[in-house]
């Protein structure tokens, strides 16, 4: 295996349907923007579209990989973005026996090599949460502790998300030898507002209260891009000594 030293950064979320995609996506295309190139992985997606389906206002449905590679630009090859695809809505394990295949676990980690060659650092998307099954053998986290990039935590600004915030922290303390947390994403996945959702208006100041990582920013809902400016490339170093 080729053990050069690539920066990265791992996005994970407190649970699933946080935003983790459109936020690893707006980093890679901020990293792009500053002109460095980057990858792009997930090591496995599954609930993928079916084949022509739309949204609402006509435009496609992209998958996760589709969209991570078109914000980072389209470097190398799509299909290396995301190795293993299956097409139900359930843990990968599942999706994959449904269609009477199975996670590859090796490919799940080989297939960041190819990243490894191509980029000057790399950003991975994870599926669901820290503990979300992603093999017959191995949780999410079981990949972040090898390939050791710093986890960026995407969390919803929702009713709930103190809890499931110091739930994914402890996790990360606690896992192996313990997972480095970069920062917090503070994401916006609905249109609510406060008259829907009271927590709105104090959900960040309440996890800077309480977190360790810092809230590195919020991503307001429908906003392409942070509240503020922040240097992805530094955080994917954070526990670098060098
Ligand atoms: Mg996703």
């Amino acid at each position: 295996m080729n053990t050069k030293r690539l920066p990265g950064l791992l996005i994970t979320g407190t649970d699933t349907e946080v935003g983790k995609t459109y936020v690893a996506a707006r980093i890679a295309q901020a990293l792009a923007a500053a002109g460095h190139r980057v990858g792009v992985y997930k090591p496995v997606a599954s609930g993928l579209p079916a084949p022509g389906e739309t949204h609402a206002d006509g435009s496609a449905c992209l998958s996760d990989p589709q969209v991570l590679w078109q914000a980072a630009g389209r470097p190398g090859e799509l299909q290396r973005v995301c190795p293993q695809q299956f097409r139900a809505p359930l843990a990968p394990h599942l999706a994959a026996a449904a269609e009477g295949r199975q996670v590859d676990a090796e490919l799940l980690r080989t297939g960041l090599d190819y990243w490894r060659q191509e980029s000057e650092i790399v950003i991975v998307e994870g599926v669901g949460g820290l503990m979300s099954p992603i093999s017959d053998e191995d949780y999410v986290a079981d990949l972040a502790s090898e390939f050791g990039f710093p986890l960026i935590v995407v969390a919803p600004n929702v009713l709930g998300v103190i809890n499931q915030t110091l739930q994914t922290l402890i996790t990360a303390a606690t896992f192996r030898n313990g997972l480095d947390v970069a920062g917090i994403i503070l994401n916006h996945p609905r249109s609510s507002n406060a008259a829907e959702d009271a927590s709105l208006a104090s959900n960040r100041l309440e996890l800077e209260r309480r977190c360790v990582p810092p809230v590195v920013a919020e991503l307001k809902w429908g906003a392409d891009q942070f509240d503020q400016e922040v240097d992805w490339f530094q955080l994917a170093n954070h526990d670098d000594p060098s």
